[in-house]
């Protein structure tokens, strides 16, 4: 009998993996990082829930980093087995894996000086550059659609999932001793919208006894989502903040979304739809992704602009170094900055908020998901205050966000997904999304006729056992974290609660009444 686990990405959307279990072989799907509040990106420190050398192969749908982001910390810890993707997805982490590293290793260092003032004990980081390397070595490029044997009895597919460069579903197809019928499973990776710049629709064939499925959007349709509509978004967005006069900071991941930005702003700017203003793309990974795309332009689609042209207008500035970078400081206004992390969560990007997010001319514009508890979804929340880098920063700039921009299938296209999946004659497993988008979307299959009970939404380290044909039945459900502390932990609270309190100490000049308040709050810590 084969079993399936959920090791990531259940009931959030980040640490994707999951693992199938077969014959004695360990197969993993996805070894991604978890991103979102200390308690949950503890996880990426704690030890993998299972012996990292007893896996034997992986099979990667794609290279955003809560997919991938653990595969060095996997190797470093003893994996070495071979790991399949597409062969743009293996060129995407080239990058990306190595700037994940690097950013192991400096926060790594930071954190040590904190720790060695505090007489503490040095940490290792989770990964370094030499682990990303050996792991690069193990990828091994397939093609969309061709079937290959992974192991004796196993065979996978990859097909086209619509989300970004090299994004793919994976199909297995496993002959267990003994079995009669070949157990067919999907999974989903993250699916793409159906309009989606550079990539065609997601597709797959029907028929699978399994079917795991994302559900980032399960409770939520957009309601313009065609190119040209997000684009004249834009436009509206980027004449109105170019109008208060300040920069434009746009928290952008660094790969497919800072260049859906750049495609759609140079043809904003090649058509005379925005004025003529410098546009920065300062990430180093954005830079490097960017000239991965412009090596892959044959295999994409719905591209508005020559070919030699995109990512190219002489307006754009694509900065590599910290000094080009710096010199973005000076600018007080009409600049449009776009930079990485797309949550803030680390990068240039903190910097650059730092530097703008007080200033009442500046326009901060969100064009993609923020994960509960990240900088971008504190600032998004309409807070008056941040901490950045350590420091109280005042928000006075305007907060903007423009939710067309996914890279996500929403309600709709996930549905039309999974029922031209069916028949599905064992079970439907929602993954990678928050519990409420999941639960939306559990009832809205159960309304098309699916049984509610072989629809399961698991939980983190959630085991199920599988047998062709037939629903999946649970085996076990031990895990690391308690749910309850994947939107706001105890530390979200604190956080929250100190600059409630510096508000209210601030928002009275009566010395008597300040005092009055901390002998009430003493009161209760000392009750
Ligand atoms: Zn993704």
């Amino acid at each position: 009998m084969a079993t399936l686990s959920f090791y990531g990405a259940a009931g959030t959307v980040t640490g994707s993996s999951s693992m199938v279990e077969t014959d004695g072989k360990r197969i993993l799907i996805d070894c991604g990082m978890f991103q979102g509040n200390k308690t949950v990106s503890a996880l990426n420190e704690n030890p993998f829930p299972y012996e990292p050398s007893s896996v034997d192969c992986m099979v990667l749908t794609h290279a955003h980093i809560d997919h991938s982001g653990l595969i060095p910390k996997l190797v470093k810890q003893g994996f070495n087995g071979p790991i399949y993707t597409t062969e743009a997805t293996a060129d995407l982490l080239d990058f990306m894996l190595m700037d994940s590293a690097a950013i192991q290793e400096s926060e790594t260092e930071r954190n040590n000086r904190r720790r060695k003032r505090k007489g503490k004990k040095e940490i290792e980081p989770a990964y370094t550059k030499q682990d990303a390397e050996k792991a690069l070595k193990m990828l091994k490029a397939r093609e969309y659609e061709d079937r290959f044997e992974i192991m004796p009895g196993i065979q996978a597919r990859l097909w086209n999932a619509g989300h970004m460069l090299g994004s793919s579903s994976v199909d297995l197809r496993i002959t267990e001793d003994g079995a009669e019928h070949p157990l067919r499973m999907l999974f989903s990776g993250d699916i793409g919208p159906e309009e989606k710049a550079f990539h065609p629709e997601p597709d797959a064939p029907q028929g699978y006894d399994y079917l795991i499925c994302e559900s980032t959007y399960g409770d939520r349709d957009r309601a313009e989502y065609t190119l040209e509509a997000r684009r004249a978004a834009l436009k509206k967005e980027l004449n109105d903040a170019l109008a208060r006069g300040g920069n434009v900071v746009i928290p952008s991941f660094a790969v497919e979304r800072s260049q859906e930005l750049l495609h759609d702003i140079g043809v904003l700017l090649a058509n005379g739809d925005i004025p003529n203003t410098t546009v920065f793309l300062d990430s180093p990974l954005a830079s490097k992704v960017t000239r991965v795309f412009m090596q892959h332009t044959e295999d994409m689609a719905d591209i508005d602009l020559p070919a030699e042209e995109l990512f190219r207008h002489p307006s754009f500035r694509i900065t590599q170094t910290v000094d080009e970078s710096k010199d973005i400081n000076k600018i007080r206004g009409g600049a449009i900055i776009i930079s990485a992390s797309g949550m803030c969560t680390a990068g240039r990007i903190k910097h650059h908020l730092r530097n703008n997010i007080s200033r009442k001319d500046t326009t901060v514009l969100f064009v993609g998901y923020q994960a509960p508890g990240t900088l971008g979804s504190i600032i998004r929340s309409g807070t008056e205050e941040v901490r950045i880098h350590g420091r109280h920063v005042k928000v006075r700039a305007q907060i903007r966000s423009l939710g067309n921009y996914s890279a996500h299938a929403d309600q709709a296209e996930l549905l039309e997904w999974i029922f031209e999946r069916c028949p599905i004659p064992g079970s439907i497993f929602l993954n990678h999304g928050e519990d409420d988008a999941r639960a939306e979307l559990k009832r809205l299959i159960a309304k098309r006729g699916v049984d509610d009970d072989k629809i399961f939404l698991p939980t983190l380290d959630e085991r199920f056992e599988l047998t062709a044909g037939t629903p999946a039945s649970k085996g076990r459900a031990a895990t690391r974290i308690a749910m309850t502390q994947v939107t706001r932990d105890w530390q979200n609270e604190h956080a929250a609660l100190l600059i409630a309190l510096g508000q209210k100490l601030r928002s009275t000049d009566d010395l008597d009444e300040k005092k009055d308040l901390l002998a009430k709050l003493n009161e209760v810590l000392e009750g």
